[in-house]
């Protein structure tokens, strides 16, 4: 149902990101993927969404960090594909520590990243998109956008920040067509998260499953973790006609965490 679409995915070559490339070229659209990793890897990605989908696919390996760079990917999309209809800032970056120990550097780059970086994507894609009339901005928010944890500052502060972000700008385009919303996932199955399992385990002495139901998914009632297939699944029921009244909206998809 996305035939003749294009989509933009930041931070897209690992975890949910490359979940959501996968499913929205699933559905026919051309996809420009977006983030850092081994170059061999990245074009294998690029080229099996091609071959799977029988779409096109374009890779930026454009720093959201910086805005000049976010501003040469959108001019790639726009020159390979025409504008882009369906914008997903995904991209976003973690850092662990106390308020007053957190390093500066860190709390710059996390705002740049999991913030600002949605801004300069967004006020860029915006224009087409309201030529169009038809566009869709989702942007992969968090749990914590709607409650904190501690030693976690930049990041929750980014997060809420995404989610006022998305109902500011819904109210803007409320009558061009085009819906923004955001998807706040609790505790999700990445490479990330299952990398951190054996040196967990060594360092406090516990078992994997301890590790997992214990510390990873203590805040997570269903005690099983999002899957980044069912995170896609959500962005793409958005991307659909019937979904044309849902903006402004922060949808949870996080096994009950913020229910508690
Ligand atoms: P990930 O580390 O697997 O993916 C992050 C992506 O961002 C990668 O493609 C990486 O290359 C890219 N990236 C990093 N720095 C970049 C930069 N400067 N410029 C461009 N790209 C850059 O992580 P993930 O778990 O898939 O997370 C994706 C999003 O989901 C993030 O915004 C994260 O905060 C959010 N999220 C994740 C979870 C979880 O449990 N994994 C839960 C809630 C929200």
């Amino acid at each position: 149902f996305l035939k003749g679409k294009t989509a933009l995915v930041t931070g897209s070559t690992s975890g949910i990101g490359l979940a959501y490339a996968k499913a929205l070229a699933g559905a026919g659209a051309n996809v420009v993927i977006n983030g850092f990793g081994d170059p061999a890897d990245i074009e294998k990605e690029r080229a099996g969404l091609e071959r799977d989908h029988g779409v096109r696919a374009l890779y930026s390996g454009a720093d959201l960090t910086r805005p000049d760079e976010i501003e040469a990917m959108m001019k790639a999309a726009a020159d390979a594909f025409g504008a882009v209809d369906i914008l997903i800032n995904n991209a976003g970056t973690q850092h662990v520590a106390p308020v007053d120990q957190f390093p500066v550097e860190k709390w710059d780059l996390i705002i740049a990243l999991n913030l600002t970086a949605a801004f300069h994507a967004t006020r860029l894609a915006v224009p087409g998109m309201r030529a169009k009339k038809w566009g869709r901005i989702i942007s992969t928010a968090s749990a914590h956008s709607l409650v904190a944890s501690p030693n976690k500052s930049a990041y929750v502060a980014a997060k809420h920040g995404i989610a006022g972000f998305t109902k500011t700008v819904a109210l803007e385009t409320a009558t061009d067509g085009i819906t923004v919303n955001c998807i706040s996932p609790g505790y999700v199955w990445t490479p990330l998260v299952e990398n951190q399992i054996p040196d967990t385990m060594k360092t406090r002495g516990l078992t994997r499953e301890q590790v997992m139901n214990d510390v990873l998914l203590a805040a997570q009632p269903t005690k099983q973790f999002v899957q980044p297939e069912q995170v896609a699944a959500l962005a793409l029921f958005l991307c659909k006609d019937e979904a044309a009244a849902i903006t402004g909206a922060n949808l949870s998809i996080d096994g009950g965490w913020t229910a508690a």
